[in-house]
């Protein structure tokens, strides 16, 4: 096995890698991995990194499941990949019927693509085409929220509002409208999480009320928005965005890229307010975090009105790996083990172990906004540093720890099988780390 070194260096001179300036990484190298096992990543020299944000928010079993890898592995013998365009097969169909079963079958037609982002697209081309096919063609707005994050191709970055994704392509943007985040850090003293709630439905309610004619959905992050700092809101929003979206006839995408597979402590986010959307999106963890799968789930309504004998009226969105076997085939053995382990259930007592494990940190003068929702721990830290985040990155990593701050907020999404010896390590190894920052 060549050594983690000339891996840094071959990396540097040939992958771009995402998200990075790459100059950065002539102070702060690259990490090399060889290998993963459950929570553990391991460098070619054998060192290993406790994975605290599940790889990018993918992975939910553990890096090299034993049952996904034999599911896998029956798959690649079967059948590798077919298109779903004429063509279907047992993964897809099963998949989809599963995934509908969650929803009540309430959002029964399943659309697939490869990644959050071409769901998010898939999304806003779908609502768009909906009101056109239903004559109401000058429906062609969209909304988000301050802080959303919905993915960076084209489409999906015009309903992102997190200025370092957004402004070098500000121009090549859509013009969207966006409303007040329900964010429960604004609230106000002697203010709840549900009184932003109310205030930021108040704020849609004069959008839609002025703009409805002209818009097709608004698009929200159920309970969390992870990618701009883990904003957390309480359900009430949901409630009463749903409300607010069947008064003015606009569609309610709920975009659980991040949020759906038992992440917020409900299998789908949505179901703490007690809604269904128009539309679902899903992603990351739908595979188990292992290979590019995302799906756009909707109703028998929207579908209806795709259903014609002009081709024109159908939605002719292709791309090629569209339903991937393999991929989907991750996705039921990611389905088995939550049935099979009742994972919902023992998360939340994972989570209660974890939240007490972490009273000393929350306890720490410059932690506040210390929140919690499901498998997803945050806090904001008071003054921090220049360079925080890169900072307590590499402290962490010194630790056996990966994890990533975004500005000054530290969170944690570990894997569903963060059991209690390695969580009691990891809430003593961050707070060691963020101690030696601060
Ligand atoms: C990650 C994410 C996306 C984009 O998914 P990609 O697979 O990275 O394109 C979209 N929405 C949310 C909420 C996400 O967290």
């Amino acid at each position: 096995m060549p050594s983690g070194d000339s891996l840094l260096a071959r990396s540097l001179a040939a992958v771009w890698h995402p998200c990075t300036q790459m100059k950065h990484h002539e102070a702060l190298p690259l990490v090399p991995i060889a290998r993963g096992e459950g929570l553990w990543l391991y460098d070619p020299e054998g060192r290993r990194y406790l994975d605290a944000v599940s790889s990018w928010w993918v992975n939910l079993f553990g890096h090299c499941n034993p049952r996904i890898n034999a599911a896998l592995r029956d798959q690649l013998d079967t059948l590798e990949h077919v298109m779903l365009a004429g063509f279907t097969h047992e993964p897809a169909v099963q998949l989809s019927e599963r995934l509908s079963a969650l929803t009540g079958h309430a959002l029964g037609h399943c659309f697939y693509a490869s990644d959050g982002a071409s769901a998010t697209e898939i999304a806003l081309k779908m609502s768009h085409h909906y009101w056109r096919n239903s004559g109401r063609v000058e429906k062609t707005g969209f909304l988000c929220l301050e802080g959303s994050y919905h993915g960076e191709t084209l489409g999906a970055l015009s309903v992102t509002d997190v200025a370092i994704f957004r402004d070098a392509y500000a121009s090549l943007s859509r013009d969207v409208r966006t409303v007040p985040s329900p964010d429960a850090r604004r609230a106000g003293s002697g203010e709840t999480a549900v009184d932003v709630a109310r205030r930021a439905a108040a704020g849609l309610e004069r959008t839609l009320a002025e703009h409805h004619g002209e818009i097709a959905a608004l698009i929200v992050e159920p309970l969390i928005q992870c990618a701009t700092g883990f904003a957390m809101h309480d359900p009430e929003y949901l409630h009463l965005a749903r409300q607010l979206c069947d008064r003015y006839e606009v569609h309610l995408i709920c975009d659980e890229i991040a949020v759906g597979f038992g992440r917020s402590g409900t299998f789908f986010a949505h179901e703490q307010a007690g809604i269904r959307p128009d539309f679902l999106c899903l992603s990351k963890g739908i595979s188990g975090g292992y290979l590019p799968l995302s799906v756009v789930m909707t109703t028998d309504r929207v579908y209806a009105a795709f259903y014609d004998d002009a081709t024109t009226r159908g939605f002719l969105h292709s791309h090629s790996y569209t339903g991937n076997p393999l991929a989907c085939r991750a996705a039921l053995a990611t389905l088995d083990i939550f049935a099979q382990d009742d994972v919902i259930a023992a998360n939340r007592r994972r989570a209660e172990s974890f939240t007490a494990l972490l009273a000393p940190l929350r306890g720490h003068p410059r932690v506040s906004h210390f929140r919690q929702r499901g498998m997803i721990w945050a806090f904001d830290v008071v003054d921090a540093p220049a360079d925080f985040s890169r900072r307590l990155f590499s402290a962490a990593l010194e630790r056996e720890v990966l994890l990533r701050p975004i500005g000054n907020v530290v969170y944690f999404m570990p894997p569903y099988v963060l059991e209690e010896a390695d969580a009691a390590f990891l809430a003593e190894r961050s707070l060691a780390a963020l101690g030696a920052v601060l």
